[in-house]
């Protein structure tokens, strides 16, 4: 990510901060505009709703939503607040770290739905690179193609009508790489954003008192979001999978998965994790060994 996106971001949201700014639809809006003009995504994000007070489902918490057909995006305020309160519970923070946590899920929750349009985006193009055909087949059934190659119309309906059922898609949300990229993505740039000590290359003792706290919390949420990344590896007791290839698999079984497979040849253990892609036994118990005895991620 270039430079002047992270120091843009930045400066807002240390303003906003300063200022003591509410979390509401102005904040959002601005921060979408930055996003949007710098990606050029404009095409791709028609609306942005805002809701205040709306009803939401604890066990469903959506901090946002991007809606693929219209290309709406909506975020809920309401949810923020309340996944704000519960975490700043679990992780103890005092009431300036609760401050500086609710901008940092916020960026979060806006970063995550702006990739999922990135994604749609890339979902439309012809761009052929690893990432993108991961994209493509996670989200695209080419009709037609299959109709050529002689499958039948009430088949690939059946199947389209089940992969787009609320059941199937909350029973493999956790192992989508879509969603799996987009949370990656989305805690990368809010990482170096608020990473002062990195990316100012500054020493502890250089730090404010700011830095220092927003620091802390940034690295509770990464461990917290990887920690979450690896389950998607575990499938029983003793087997891991690949998330991303079973998640084509079950999603479009007409997709060509050796094309990906050949992309994916000579990734670095690192890389294969963030793509969700087979890593062996030992590469999983030493990730796992890492998170778990010195919080150290594999993901930068
Ligand atoms: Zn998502």
């Amino acid at each position: 990510m270039e430079n002047k996106l992270i120091d843009k971001l930045r400066f807002y949201m240390m303003n906003a901060i300063d200022e003591n700014k509410d979390v509401d639809s102005n904040v959002i809006i601005d921060i979408i505009d930055i996003l949007i003009n710098y990606y050029k995504l404009e095409s791709w994000v028609r609306n942005i709703n805002v809701t205040i007070n709306e009803e939401f489902n604890n066990n469903m918490l959506s901090l946002g939503f991007y809606n693929w057909y219209d290309k709406q995006m909506t975020f809920h305020i309401n949810a923020i607040k309340y996944f704000v309160e519960n975490f700043s519970n679990s992780f103890s923070f005092a009431i300036p770290e609760k401050k500086y946590f609710t901008y940092c899920i916020l960026l979060i929750a806006i970063l995550h739905e702006i990739e999922h349009a990135n994604q749609n985006r890339v979902s439309e193009s012809d761009a052929k690179d690893l990432e993108s055909l991961i994209i493509q087949n996670s989200v695209f059934i080419d009709t037609a193609k299959l109709l050529e190659k002689g499958y039948k119309v009430e088949d690939i309906e059946k199947h389209c009508k089940k992969i787009n059922s609320k059941e199937f898609q909350k029973e493999n949300y956790n192992i989508s790489p879509i969603e799996r990229l987009a949370s990656i993505k989305a805690l990368d740039t809010t990482y170096h954003i608020f990473d002062f000590k990195y990316g100012k290359e500054k020493t502890m003792s250089e730090m404010s008192s700011t830095e220092l706290i927003l620091n802390i919390v940034i690295s509770d949420i990464k461990f917290y979001i990887i920690n979450n990344l690896n389950t998607a590896y575990k499938n029983g007791y003793d087997r891991f999978i690949s998330p991303t290839i079973t998640y084509i698999q079950r999603t479009n079984p007409f997709a060509d998965l050796e094309e990906i497979l050949a992309k994916s040849k000579g990734l670095s253990p690192t890389e294969r994790i963030i793509y969700g892609l087979q890593i062996s036994n030992n590469e999983q118990a030493e990730n796992e060994n890492k998170e778990t005895t010195n919080g150290k991620i594999l993901i930068k």
